[in-house]
């Protein structure tokens, strides 16, 4: 007699039976959170800036940098740390193309333009090796992304960017409190810019954190979207002149209910991390092994730890599942009662806006608007990229370590590994 399936894709029982409970609920928050809101609230105080730069203070000595700056958004401190690079007309930067759009599209308004890089299959963040063919004279600044928590490989990176002269922003918005061989995330190249909004792992409203060790960076960010901050209190000499209006024309202040929640998540947030982190990492250990799927995390002895684990992947091995496809596996973890979407951020390389857009009326797309070349990149230029759909699925992203509760989402990964020759078509 053929034995029956045990996959629940095919009737058998789901390996996720218990009520998950608050294992996923984030942001955490609590009565000290909303006293720290109700502060601002009832005293009018939203709009200041005395409570962000309290929160600035206390992020900077976090975090281990001189200079930090609240923003309203990510993308308003991507925005500022691209002008604080000086990155303007005509200059190219060079970001991964599976992303999030923040992390180059802003470059767009300073009239510069991006090429993509192509990803490394294991860390899904920028490939080292494939950066150096791409720079020419009109390179100014690297991107990096430390994608789904995953401390990029900066060393390599920051030796290219210092012999070419090149700036390094640090995309963080995905790994507050990632480590890289010892060193704080954000802090390792020339600035740090990150998104702290709802959902990431430091969830603190909409806002967003702009981190440096220099001076000239720093105030060229305050100039840009800060005019009630950019006054006589600017050092850079060419600077002051202009102080009292936003160089940029952009009003990037953090909103105070944004900090207020900001200093309270924040001195919770190495203890919550840390929890995460052991939750995370009890969730692979239990899948250590098992073929077709693989740990999206950096090697146990290599100094580099995962920062919050925001938006959680894996990675998959289509070819020790004799080929099955990632969308037939997926679908059977789902069944089993588990999360399982395959893909992440879609390359933006094969986005129309960096392709054929006019957004300015340049009379030619954006991307070229200031160029010498097409650098547009067709369908198969960025083959790891183009292929995420097949190389990362989303697992669950675990708040508490509970292991009763772990062990079944890891299960229902597990059965379906194991039992994939009942998928092949
Ligand atoms: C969320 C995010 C941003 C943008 O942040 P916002 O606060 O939404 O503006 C930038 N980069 C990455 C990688 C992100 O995930």
């Amino acid at each position: 007699m053929e034995k029956k399936s045990q996959l629940a894709i095919f009737g058998g029982p789901k390996a996720v039976q218990s009520n998950p409970g608050d294992i996923f609920s984030w942001p955490i928050i609590t009565k000290e959170d909303e006293d720290a809101v109700l502060e601002v609230l009832r005293r009018g105080g939203m709009s200041g800036i005395d409570v962000t730069q309290k929160f600035e203070q206390e992020f900077a000595e976090w975090i281990g940098a001189k200079y930090v700056l609240g923003c309203n958004n990510g993308t308003s401190a991507l925005h500022s740390a691209m002008f604080g690079c000086k990155i303007g007309v005509g200059d190219e930067i060079i970001c991964p193309s599976v992303t999030y759009w923040a992390s180059a599209l802003p470059c767009f308004s300073l009239g510069a333009t991006v090429v993509f890089a192509d990803i490394d299959p294991d860390t899904i963040c920028i490939d080292p090796n494939d950066i150096e063919h791409r720079i020419t004279e009109r390179t100014k600044a690297i991107v990096v992304v430390h994608y789904c928590g995953y401390p990029a490989d900066m060393d390599p990176i920051m030796d290219i960017a210092r012999r070419h002269n090149l700036k390094v922003i640090e995309d963080v918005s995905h790994a507050h409190g990632g480590i890289y061989k010892g060193r704080k995330l954000g802090t390792i190249g020339d600035v740090g810019a990150m998104s702290v909004m709802s959902g990431k792992s430091l969830a603190i409203g909409e806002a967003g954190i702009l981190v440096t060790n220099d001076l000239e960076i720093y105030e060229r960010a305050i100039a840009f979207g800060h005019y009630e901050r950019y006054g006589a209190n600017i050092q850079t000499e060419y600077l002051k002149q202009f102080a009292g209006l936003p160089m940029g024309g952009y009003k990037y202040r953090m909103h105070q209910l944004s900090s207020a929640v900001g200093r309270v998540q924040l001195r919770h947030y190495d203890e919550r991390n840390a929890e995460i982190l052991k939750a995370m990492n009890y969730f692979w250990d239990l899948l250590e092994g098992v073929p077709g799927i693989k740990a999206h995390r950096p090697p146990k002895d290599s100094g580099s730890s995962m920062g919050g684990w925001y938006a959680a992947h894996g990675l998959y091995r289509s070819e020790e599942l004799e080929g099955l496809p990632l969308s037939r596996f997926a679908e059977a973890v789902r069944a089993e009662g588990s999360d399982c979407s395959p893909g992440c951020n879609f390359p933006l390389h094969l986005h129309p806006l960096f392709n054929t857009c006019d957004v300015y009326g340049h009379g030619k797309p954006t991307r070229l608007a200031h160029c010498d070349r097409d650098i547009r990149q067709p369908k198969g230029s960025l083959p790891v990229s183009e292929n995420i759909y097949n190389l990362i699925y989303s697992i669950p992203w675990f708040k508490h370590y509970r292991p009763e509760i772990i062990k079944e989402y890891a299960d229902a990964f597990r059965k379906v590994a194991e039992n994939y020759k009942e998928l092949l078509v």
